[in-house]
């Protein structure tokens, strides 16, 4: 018996006990890695356990995937090899000549490949999210099929209002889809607010320890467009494998203690830094100064995420106190037990709209003194080195 036969258990539960399913032939606590690809017929011919073959997905892929739907409110889960390969199987999976409404702030990798979904016949639109007037005069009754939105978005953490999009996709019979790795399940479920999808770069937070690639897609409802979405990963082969779904579950154990001590450090370092001269601006939705914070407040429980970006002088300051961190490591990704600094626009490379003064940060899992610390160090050094 697994844990969500009894109602109403918090997510801190849910997560801490992975939905407390027992190992079946050893009461183990722990599940088993199932990677068999083949499965043998039984003497009737069938197949009672309901397994065939490995491309379409595994039995520890189905419970790192109840996990996750148990997060989200979900009726079912679906994890894939990455966050794109998510992503890209609800685009592929959209009817013909479907038009999409897109946040014109999000993930730049993911946006990138957005601007090319002429080659399958749809086209895009991108909007300013945050503006519900702006959504509104992006969508085309009778065309539009998708709302994507991701929220708070990077690298500037603009917040979108869920419920407020969906009211509008909704009334043109448009699906709204949101990215929702940054807050993570802890903090928003957009299943709650009238999303039809959810999508997760497992990668980041849900798995928290920077060694596996994954993707989630999670919905309340059943329908076309994600049976073609499970077809389509089985014709390709794009369900996560099994070890890396063992370690999802393994990751995701702790997501609750994870994800809310670094939102909470991240909350003082973000009001400790608004005070230091050589910043600029703070970029946090924790923040009143933030344009999203009401929104926000209202969207968002028990925190504001784990992320959040500083802009300073210019580019050549900005390069000099991400190379003179030390606790905080110089690496791109995110949501990880370990602290991470970013130029993101370096990495985002030609036609980047990230401003070139920014840096972002990822706050894990140290103490937020020492972080807070290293920031300074290298912030009081940055302006007389390198002269
Ligand atoms: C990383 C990321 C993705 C892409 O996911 P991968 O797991 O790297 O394929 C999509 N959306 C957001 C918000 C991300 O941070």
């Amino acid at each position: 018996m697994d844990d969500r036969s009894k109602i109403h258990l918090g997510h801190q539960t849910l997560v801490a006990k992975a939905l407390g399913a027992l190992e079946p032939s050893t009461n183990g606590l722990v599940p088993a890695i199932h990677m068999a690809t083949t499965f043998a017929r039984e003497s009737d011919g069938n197949y009672r356990p309901g397994h065939v073959y490995g491309r379409a997905d595994s039995l520890s892929v189905h419970q790192a995937e109840n996990v996750i739907a148990a997060l989200e409110s979900a009726d079912e889960a679906m994890l894939f090899v990455s966050g794109m390969a998510a992503a890209a199987a609800v685009i592929m999976s959209l009817p013909p000549q479907s038009h999409i409404v897109a946040s014109d702030m999000m993930y730049w990798g993911l946006r990138k490949w957005l601007q090319s979904v002429g080659r399958f016949g749809h086209s895009i639109t991108f909007a300013d999210t945050s503006d519900l007037n702006a959504v509104a005069a992006a969508m085309k009754p009778g065309m539009t099929k998708l709302v994507w939105i991701e929220t708070p978005s990077n690298p500037l953490w603009t917040v979108t209002d869920i419920a407020a999009v969906c009211e509008i996709a909704h009334a043109i019979d448009a699906d709204v889809c949101v990215d929702s790795t940054i807050p993570t399940p802890i903090f928003t479920q957009p299943l709650l607010l009238g999303a039809d999808m959810v999508m997760h770069s497992a990668t980041k937070y849900l798995n928290g320890h920077s060694d596996i690639v994954a993707g989630a897609l999670a919905t309340v409802q059943r329908s076309d467009l994600w049976e073609r979405v499970r077809a389509l990963r089985e014709e390709l082969g794009t369900a996560l494998g099994s070890f890396e779904a063992w370690l999802l579950v393994r990751g995701m154990r702790t997501l609750d203690v994870r994800v809310r001590t670094q939102a909470r450090s991240a909350q003082i370092i973000a009001e400790r830094l608004l005070d230091r001269p050589e910043i600029e601006a703070v970029l946090y939705a924790g923040l009143p100064s933030h344009p999203g914070h009401r929104t926000a407040l209202r969207q968002m429980q028990g925190g504001f995420g784990g992320m959040l970006s500083i802009r300073l002088a210019d580019e050549v300051t900005a390069k000099r106190v991400a190379r003179r961190t030390r606790l905080w490591k110089h690496a791109t990704s995110f949501g990880g037990i370990e602290s991470l600094i970013e130029h993101r626009a370096s990495i985002e490379g030609e036609g980047t709209s990230c401003p070139r003064d920014l840096l972002r940060l990822s706050v894990g899992l140290e103490d937020v003194e020492d972080l807070y610390a290293d920031l300074c160090t290298a912030l009081s050094g940055s302006s007389a080195e390198d002269l």
